[in-house]
């Protein structure tokens, strides 16, 4: 288990061009440098609601990562726990929300009580999808069945079929759905806590960039007060599902800034 004390870890951020495993469109690999872009835009500053400036001495940036043609997860896993080593805290930009199993691993090797809050319109509970058990519908049975996790709360979800029901079931997955939110007190939790933020959370018409449009989501507004009720120490994070082919006007990458100068807040303050 890692020793060092957590606020003494710096935000790392870790771009993972990678959607092969996207089930219906390819595009997020394109999403971590227009991230980046948008994140570092003059049209906004670099504050965030909970007070921190995010200037370069508070947050680090490792780059996109450079995937290989095969053993793509392997590569995922062994980047992020060379961070978690050096006493980084990563923050990985996605890719679709299959590389949320590879970066957990790498947490829940050194973790013992991880607990994870993951946002979105989908459970991502299949246990497998069109005949791939690694699919961006499939990360959560991976890590569920691997014991990576103490805990899952799944936030804003609005899909779920019987299948899904069941494996929430067989897991303990704690599930919120998103006719029941506002749910700011099921966030207050102890221990490591993991964010996984599918931007497909949020109603298409705030963030249209995305490979699975679901109506009916959260407002950024609502996604930000979600984030920021969460209690415990937040030790990582990514954002994913953003899928740049489908944006108007760069709006969805202005939205994927916003909630990652949230996170890092977040994380600096505690
Ligand atoms: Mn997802
Ligand atoms: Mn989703």
């Amino acid at each position: 288990m890692r020793n060092v004390p957590i606020k003494a870890c710096k935000p790392t951020l870790l771009g993972i061009p990678f959607d092969t495993n996207s089930s219906y469109l390819r595009g997020s690999a394109g999403a971590p440098p227009l991230i980046r872009e948008a994140f570092r835009c003059d049209s906004s500053n670099s504050s965030t609601e909970s007070g921190i400036e995010l200037g370069s001495e508070s947050l680090l940036d490792a780059g996109d990562l450079e995937l290989p043609a095969n053993g793509e997860f392997e590569a995922v896993e062994s980047a992020v726990g060379e961070l978690l080593d050096r006493g980084q805290t990563p923050v990985c930009l996605g890719g679709d929300h299959s590389i949320t199993y590879p970066i957990v691993r790498a947490f829940g090797k050194r973790f013992a009580d991880l607990a994870i809050i993951h946002f979105d319109a989908h459970t991502d509970l299949y246990d497998e999808f069109e005949g791939n058990r690694y699919s961006h519908a499939c990360p959560f049975a991976r890590i569920m069945e691997e014991g990576l996790a103490k805990r899952l709360i799944q936030v804003g979800i609005r899909t779920m079929n019987s299948h899904q029901r069941k494996q929430a079931a067989r897991f303990g997955v704690e599930v919120v759905e998103m006719r029941e939110l506002p749910a700011l007190e099921r966030l207050k939790l102890a221990g490591p806590v993991y964010v996984s933020f599918d931007i497909d959370v949020l109603d298409p018409a705030f963030a249209p960039g995305i490979s699975h449009r679901e109506p009916g989501g959260m407002s950024v507004r609502e996604a930000v007060a979600h984030l920021h009720a969460i209690t415990g120490e937040l030790v990582g994070a990514d954002i994913v599902e953003f899928n740049p082919k489908q944006d108007v006007s760069q709006l969805t990458a202005m939205v994927c800034a916003k909630i990652l100068k949230e996170i890092l807040g977040k994380m600096i303050v505690g």
